[in-house]
């Protein structure tokens, strides 16, 4: 015997959840948000912030589909950060309006026609030189900075906004097993406490596939890439900057965090976190000094603390382990499990669940009383949690 029955049972607490679940919630359903760990605390904390449109994906020189369906995404964000979408983001702190993309010397002919073709103009503006933000304002400074309309947000303060608006409804658990009913599932949560839902949403992360086997299911798959992301912390300018390399990947990724001491944390991600994977923190750390004295040689990062974070992206498995094209939700037999690839999807997976509940017949009911179970706490910045810097 069950000891509510909820509509809809999301599990986990990143930004997917959160997001699906104050959608859900503004749409009727009785809907209760589990998570085993902290909210925010897998990649959505971890993750650059970044709220793309899809130029990075279309770095390629062409725009491919997915980079079609990402380029509708900073709208639906920029709605909800002003207050006025599909939810309120007002609270969240905005840490840069732009990103710049710089390119260390002349441009690879490959990237001369993309930054050439018209639909990447509407999205990028080669700035004049004396526009030039810091640290790209030095005389030292050769190459070309172009401005791109895609906004960096301060992820802490995106958890915290998303976790106070749907608090009363998120609840922490240490495990989960799963049962098939008629109506739906039962889902027991701890020794004491079970619920029925009609649908079950999976927004787990890298959490997924442990949860879709406690289901008895092997699909669908998932499959992780990892990083190996590096900071900084020191008196460094705030940069918000990828740094153009030979391929369709950015070389290096710069975002920034300003401290209240004053320091600000440079967190480094892009082709130099992915090529990473394999060394220890102190080749990795070497690995980022040697980049830096490369690109940016007349920033002075001799007095900066530096610590690294391995990390996985975890998405739905694609030939070859490619990066996805898109967002990805799959709806079989009432549980929905989703991966949104990108930070900046997650209205598309929450857009998306929404569809599938109603093409599933699945009707929002009364609401609930509270479950006997915790809160979950919230997650902290990865440099917060660093314990020795070097
Ligand atoms: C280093 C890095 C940088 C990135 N930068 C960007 C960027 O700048 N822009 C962008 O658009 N995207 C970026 N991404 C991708 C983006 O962070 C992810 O696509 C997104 O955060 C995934 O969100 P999620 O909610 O699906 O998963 P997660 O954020 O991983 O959340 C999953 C949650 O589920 C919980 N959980 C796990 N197992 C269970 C379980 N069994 N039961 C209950 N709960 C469970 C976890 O504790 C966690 O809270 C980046 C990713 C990484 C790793």
């Amino acid at each position: 015997m069950a000891d509510a029955r909820i509509d809809i049972a999301v599990f986990g607490g990143g930004i997917v959840g959160l997001w699906t679940l104050a959608r859900l919630r503004a749409a009727g359903y009785a809907a209760c948000l589990f998570e085993n760990d902290a909210l925010g605390g897998g990649q959505t904390l971890a993750s650059q912030g970044i709220i793309h449109g899809g130029t990075k994906y279309a770095l390629t020189g062409k725009l491919t589909g997915s980079a079609m369906a990402i380029g509708e995404m900073p709208a639906i964000w920029r709605a909800a950060l002003a207050g006025t979408g599909e939810i309120d983001l007002s609270a969240v702190r905005l840490l840069a309006e732009h990103q710049y993309l710089w390119s260390s010397g002349s441009l690879a002919s490959g990237m001369a026609g993309f930054f050439a073709a018209k639909v990447m103009q509407s999205r990028m503006q080669a700035l004049p030189s004396r526009d030039y933000p810091a640290p790209f304002d030095a005389p030292q400074f050769r190459g070309s900075v172009y401005r791109l309309d895609e906004p960096v947000l301060d992820n802490a303060s995106l958890v915290q906004a998303l976790a106070e608006q749907v608090s009363d409804a998120c609840y922490a658990i240490r495990g989960s097993s799963f049962e098939r009913l008629a109506s739906g599932w039962k889902v027991s949560l701890s020794d004491e406490v079970a619920i029925e839902a009609k649908a079950v949403v999976l927004a787990a992360g890298k959490g997924n596939a442990g949860l879709l086997a406690a289901a008895g299911r092997n699909r669908p798959r998932m499959q992780t890439r990892p990083l190996h992301m590096l900071m900084l912390r020191g008196h460094l300018p705030a940069l918000y900057a990828h740094c153009l390399g030979a391929s369709a990947n950015p070389r290096l990724t710069i975002t920034s965090y300003p401290e209240p001491d004053g320091r600000v944390v440079w967190y480094l991600g892009g082709q130099v976190a992915e090529e990473g994977v394999g060394r220890t923190p102190a080749e990795q750390i070497a690995a980022g000094k040697a980049e830096l004295a490369e690109l940016l040689p007349w920033v002075d990062a001799g007095n900066v603390e530096w610590a690294t974070l391995p990390i996985d992206r975890a998405e739905v498995a694609t030939p070859g382990g490619k990066r996805p094209d898109d967002a990805y939700v799959d709806h079989d037999d009432r549980i929905i499990t989703c991966w949104p690839t990108k930070l900046a999807f997650a209205p598309r997976v929450a857009s998306l669940v929404l569809d599938a509940l109603v093409a599933a017949d699945v009707a929002p009911g009364p609401a609930v009383a509270q479950l006997s179970l915790p809160r979950p706490p919230v997650g902290e910045l990865p440099w917060h949690g660093v314990s020795t810097w070097n």
